[in-house]
């Protein structure tokens, strides 16, 4: 399963480079160790809060995660998560918080990951991705699922221990697939669910459900949503999506039939695409690309051939 033979299109998938940090899980449970890195001056801090985390743009255009020392964070009420270390030996640590901190740079703002995903460096993002998939996790699980009594945080965020019946509960991950299909003819089959807006087509989507492979599941969705029928599946790569806990995995499918028929509950309308017919579709307008930061973009864009259009800079009918 290589991804790097795919990893051709002009943007890389978000959040799936490498991100330079090292996350240490070792360390997770020496209180000494995490006690005597957060106190270092070279150690980083930010708080996570809802989802979102303050960013600032630096002054040679970049967007930045705003990070302090230790010794500025808040640390009033605070959950912390230790997120690893980089090749400098630097510890990042983020703070989760019910609400983010006053800031006086008037350029530093709140943002989330499907707003600054792109912007932030693959270290940054990947920083914020930790951070929010464990926020999110610790919201929903604070109370034990084998007896019902509450959990307290443990493993520097990375466990929710029960203090009456000690089981220790880890943070879940819920596989989905992704999946660009394409036709004997080279056509793409994109859909467009319910709450979308008039003319956001993207990929088909669905989770993998228990017992089931991806492979599976790729096909079942495909199935299910379009009435199109999918032999070969190849796996391109994946992209941590904590909305809340997911893992899009993407795929390339194959169809074996062509016919579609829309379930009309996930998918309010589904269409083959030539190249020719998206770039007219994207030209007029009557197609919306979709948002850049989810792999979808990006499977759409190997198939494409070339980078889509920037939402909103299609040139009206
Ligand atoms: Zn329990």
């Amino acid at each position: 399963m290589s991804t790097e033979s795919h990893a051709t299109a002009d943007q890389p998938i978000s959040l799936t480079a490498p991100s330079g940090i090292d996350r240490a899980a070792h360390h997770r449970l020496d209180e000494a160790w995490l006690a005597a890195a957060w106190s270092h001056p070279t150690t980083r801090v930010f708080v996570v809060s809802g989802g979102r985390a303050l960013v600032d743009d630096t002054a040679d255009g970049r967007t930045e995660l705003v990070m302090t020392p230790a010794f500025d964070a808040p640390l009033t009420e605070t959950h912390r998560y230790f997120l690893g270390t980089d090749e400098n030996g630097v510890r990042y640590f983020a703070l989760q918080k019910d609400t983010l901190p006053g800031r006086m740079d008037q350029s530093a703002r709140p943002a989330g990951l499907r707003e600054a995903g792109m912007l932030l460096s693959p270290r940054d993002a990947g920083l914020l991705a930790h951070a929010v998939a464990l926020e999110n996790w610790q919201r929903l699980h604070r109370f034990c699922s084998r007896c019902g009594e509450r959990t307290v945080i443990a493993a520097a965020g990375h466990v929710r221990r029960c203090q009456a019946c000690g089981a220790e509960h880890y943070p879940r991950t819920d596989p989905a697939v992704i999946m660009l299909i394409t036709d004997d003819e080279d056509r793409a089959l994109l859909g467009r669910q319910l709450h979308w807006p008039e003319g956001r087509f993207s990929t088909l989507a669905g989770f993998v459900e228990p017992g089931e492979s991806v492979e599976q599941a790729v096909r079942r969705e495909v199935q299910e949503e379009a009435g199109v029928t999918v032999g070969d599946v190849e796996y391109v790569a994946s992209q941590p999506w904590p909305f809340p806990s997911s893992l899009m995995l993407g795929f390339m499918a194959r169809a074996t039939s062509a016919g579609i028929t829309v379930d009309g509950e996930e998918l309010h309308e589904a269409r083959w695409f030539s190249r020719d017919e998206l770039t007219e579709a994207f030209e007029s307008g009557e197609v919306l690309p979709p948002f850049g930061i989810s792999i979808a973009a990006r499977l759409i864009e190997m198939w494409y051939g070339k980078p889509l259009p920037k939402p909103g800079t299609a040139p009206a009918a």
